[in-house]
């Protein structure tokens, strides 16, 4: 990545550092808690969508980020990923903004009110199936609840 096209991404926390501020705008995690990131010439430029086409991901093997479809993506569409942790739209919006800037006008939050409540709590019931699937002392101590969940 040349110093141009890092200085042409976008910078969340302009001032007197615009290195740290973009470094901290585009870094994606160089793995699952990983406390280094990685700043790249194309994926920093794919915008956000609580209704993604695409995930990224760290490749160890390889050592680079990857994205990967999550869905059909028509030829010429804009490719999405989601920046946020999910939830529903009150705590992704609040995310959003506080991290990146913005407020989400995304299909996904876009929606009449009676359909985004019914999105918020399937949105909620995933993210305590997550987090119950993800708990090791209850995969241990309680396996067939777990695979019930998933
Ligand atoms: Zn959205």
């Amino acid at each position: 990545m040349s110093q141009r096209q890092f200085l042409a991404l976008h910078n969340n926390f302009p001032g007197r550092h615009p290195f740290s501020g973009i470094a901290r705008t585009n870094a994606l995690p160089c793995g699952s808690g990983a406390v280094v990131g990685g700043v790249y010439p194309t994926i920093c430029l794919i915008n956000h969508s609580c209704v993604p086409n695409a995930h990224n991901n760290w490749n160890g093997a390889e050592e680079h980020e990857t994205i990967h479809a999550i869905r059909f993506i028509e030829k010429g569409a804009e490719i999405t990923i989601s920046y946020d942790r999910g939830g529903p739209s009150s705590a992704r919006r609040a995310f959003l903004k506080e991290s990146f800037g913005f407020t989400c006008t995304c299909s996904g939050c876009a929606v009449p009110a009676s359909l985004l409540e019914a999105s918020d709590s399937q949105r909620i019931r995933i993210q305590e199936l997550d987090a119950a699937i993800g708990d090791p002392f209850r995969m241990m101590n309680s396996p067939q609840e777990g695979l019930q969940d998933c």
